[in-house]
């Protein structure tokens, strides 16, 4: 009986796709549902918007934390530790003398007349080893 019944469908399909004009009413929402489907899979396909600034590692100069955090500008000071909201800073390491260290940044100012070597001294100063003086140093992570 059950057979019967789709033998029947599949005659009166086969008749209706013969027939050009009813053909339309059978392909057309067809077409909508993969069309559909083509701009479903493109939106979802679609770039995550990225959060601004960079996944960085900080350290806490007061406790032992020391994580990846999004970082825009660490000098603004509200990036703080998330078991003592003391400021974070850049985990760093002298290659000189291989004493390790938090980096604080601070908003360097120029003055208003500095020259170009001037700045670039001042810009030198705020990376130095506080062991050691140097300036020969990098910034380490949980990786190292
Ligand atoms: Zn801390
Ligand atoms: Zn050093």
């Amino acid at each position: 009986m059950r057979e019967l019944r789709v033998q029947t469908f599949l005659i009166k399909l086969r008749a209706l796709l013969r027939d050009r004009r009813k053909r339309g009413f059978v392909l057309l929402p067809l077409l909508l549902v993969v069309l559909i489907l083509v701009v479903w899979i493109q939106i979802a396909s679609w770039p995550v918007e990225e959060p601004p600034g960079a996944l960085v590692w900080l350290k806490c100069p007061a406790c032992d934390f020391f994580g990846e955090m999004q970082v825009v500008d660490l000098s603004d000071g509200s990036y703080r530790c998330l078991k003592c909201k003391a400021k974070l800073g850049y985990p760093r390491k002298c290659n000189k003398c291989s004493y390790e260290y938090v980096e604080l940044p601070q908003p360097i100012v120029f003055a208003k007349d500095a020259t170009k070597a001037q700045k670039f001294a001042q810009l030198e100063d705020a990376r130095r080893c506080p062991n050691c003086g140097s300036t020969d140093n990098c910034t380490i992570s949980l990786a190292h």
